[in-house]
């Protein structure tokens, strides 16, 4: 394996970790137990997110405990006890119930991290409607194909980005019936065609009562990207929130006095799972902060929030790896128990630097938004080797397996040989479907294996490593990006005649997007066409998703069948081996 240093954990725990000792608990570990740990609906009426979340903290010891403190960009802190997020989110879904909303209607939510994002959030699931977030930084093309695929009844959002994002593609969407806006500063807002949010909250009772819940009831749709065709609404139920739980207590690590920072946003499965849930339901504090990366304005909330336990990504532990370790220490973070990451691979000289930074390493965990969860971790007791994402949680099977040429799948018991990360399906949080698109779900399995999608090892004593994607889904700053979706939007150019898009390494972002476009007849590639393609696939998909470098060649490779080969748009770009092309167009 790539790394041969251990980094030992600690022996003496001031708090001692909730899975210090993974062999024992591990072997008798099981779900049903786990579901113990939460209260369920009174009076045997099921199972709800967020009552295990909020509910039952407001209605118990930790009322006025902080539930979120919310720390706007420009220095506003706003504090939510148990008790006020209570009253705010019956509020909101007062208002839904109001408005006609039912459940299992989706209610999509374009939001940068602020406080309504999350009470709308938990507001949902009370009233047993799907939660379906979009990531502020999307342009309104991913707006466009996300509302229409997941036919959204309501969208929550704020002036600005209905203004700047929505308004022009609302007609795009019929089943759009609401439209909910959260003025600037809370302001009242007045458009045609949408409702003031504020006022509307305003108006609303602070009391509701959570209706049956059924464990199996429809929660959560999480937009995700394959190599093809259009976005995946991974859908998500309310029996989830077992794993959200769980795997907060033993893979975070989970205290009751913790303040807890995950600095995800909610737009991407991690902000959710971890942003909002996870935290919540096991009672404890968490950090949202508004603004976006920092490395200085991070170290300062770490230090003034007393943040003990930290959830981060790759992407922003390089940037901070570029500040120095001199700079972390120049604050007093002695409060720091547990420092986690994931999302992207967590390179060896990451989880280091966390040791020499911070005095402990960061602990990598693996998952996908298909698992709702995470399946694969650091934890907090284990000895780390870095460049590994960790072992497997309890209630979860991993293996390394092969695809047979006859569908059948192998699992590969040697240690160290390359293959398919599976999972033995049956956790609480696994995804139920692709909203409308049973296909594409059924082709997730096999032999009794879902299979992630991604490549991976397995050494001898059961830790995994990621070794990258079989498919050629994106990864740019831990966001994953489908190919299609951006070439969809560059050959709607009137100059583009096909497109093809790949990740071009990065040291920071691990990927960036890069495209190859050629073109029609009557243009030349040109500095000039090259800017314009990129002012349009920004406006049309936004900051997140549109490609950073714009290529021009004369044709594409293609398959003889017309599928453009973007392995070999990479091999060429990375001066690696072509592989086999014999399928090229043009091939003998
Ligand atoms: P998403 O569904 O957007 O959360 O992306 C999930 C994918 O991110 C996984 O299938 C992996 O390819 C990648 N990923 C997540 N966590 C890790 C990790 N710790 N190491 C390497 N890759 C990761």
């Amino acid at each position: 394996m790539p790394w041969t240093t251990i980094i030992k954990s600690r022996r003496e725990w001031e708090t001692v970790p909730n899975l210090h000792d993974y062999e024992s608990i591990r072997v008798h570990f099981t779900w049903e137990q786990a579901r113990q740990d939460l209260e369920g609906l009174p009076r045997n009426q099921g199972l709800n997110i967020a009552h295990e979340a909020v509910d039952r903290h407001a209605n118990g010891a930790r009322a006025a405990h902080l539930a979120i403190r919310w720390l706007g960009k420009n220095g506003t802190v706003e504090d939510y006890s148990y008790n006020r997020l209570n009253e705010l989110t019956n509020r909101f879904a007062n208002v839904l119930q109001r408005l006609g909303v039912g459940r299992g209607d989706r209610v999509f939510v374009l939001a940068g991290r602020i406080p309504e994002l999350y009470i709308a959030a938990l507001g949902t699931f009370k009233n047993r409607s799907m939660f379906c977030p979009l990531f502020s930084a999307f342009g309104p093309e991913p707006i466009r194909a996300r509302l229409s695929i997941g036919q959204a009844k309501v969208l929550v959002t704020t002036t600005s980005l209905y203004q700047r994002k929505v308004a022009a593609i609302r007609a795009a969407i019929p089943s759009l019936e609401q439209i909910l806006l959260i003025g600037e500063d809370r302001q009242p807002t007045a458009i045609a065609g949408t409702q003031d949010l504020t006022a509307l909250m305003q108006q609303a009772s602070p009391s509701f009562a959570i209706g049956p819940t059924d464990p199996e009831d429809m929660a959560l749709l999480h937009f995700t990207s394959g190599t093809t065709g259009t976005p995946k609404g991974a859908m998500h139920v309310h029996q989830a929130v077992v794993a959200h739980h769980m795997t907060g207590k033993y893979a975070l690590d989970f205290h009751k006095d913790d303040v807890f920072w995950c600095t995800a946003d909610p737009g991407w499965v991690t902000g959710t799972s971890y942003g909002i849930i996870a935290p919540l339901t096991n009672g404890i504090t968490s950090i949202v902060d508004e603004g976006d990366f920092d490395a200085e304005r991070w170290y300062r909330i770490l230090q003034e929030e007393r943040v003990t336990v930290w959830y981060t990504a790759p992407t922003a532990i390089r940037m901070m790896m570029k500040g120095g370790a001199e700079l972390v220490r120049k604050y007093d973070l002695r409060h720091l128990r547990l420092l986690a990451s994931v999302g992207e691979p967590l390179n060896p000289e990451a989880v280091v630097w966390g040791q020499e930074a911070f005095g402990q390493p960061f602990h990598d965990n693996w998952w996908q938004t298909e698992t709702g969860g995470i399946m694969i971790a650091n934890y907090a007791a284990m000895d780390i080797r870095p460049g590994s994402m960790g072992r497997p949680l309890p209630g979860i099977e991993a293996a390394i397996v092969h695809r047979t040429e006859a569908g059948t799948i192998d699992v590969i018991t040697k240690p160290g040989e390359q293959g398919e990360l599976a999972l033995r399906p049956g956790w609480p949080s696994m995804f139920r479907g692709y909203w409308n698109e049973p296909e594409r779900y059924q082709k997730c399995f096999a032999g009794g294996w879902y299979l992630t999608g991604d490549l991976a090892k397995k050494d001898e004593d059961g830790y995994f490593w990621f070794v990258g994607r079989a498919d050629d889904v994106i990864k740019t700053s831990g966001h994953l990006i489908g190919p299609f979706e951006v070439e969809s939007v560059l050959i709607e150019h009137k100059a583009v005649a096909e497109a093809g898009v790949i990740g071009k390494p990065d040291p920071v972002a691990m990927e960036v997007i890069k495209a190859f476009v050629s073109l029609k007849d009557g243009y030349e590639p040109s500095d000039e066409l090259r800017r314009e393609l990129l002012g349009f696939a920004r406006a049309r998909l936004g900051a997140a998703v549109a490609p950073k470098e714009i290529a021009f060649l004369p044709t594409l490779p293609k398959t003889r069948s017309g599928k453009i080969m973007r392995r070999l748009l990479k091999a060429r770009e990375l001066g690696l081996p072509e592989g086999d092309t014999s399928t090229l167009e043009g091939a003998s």
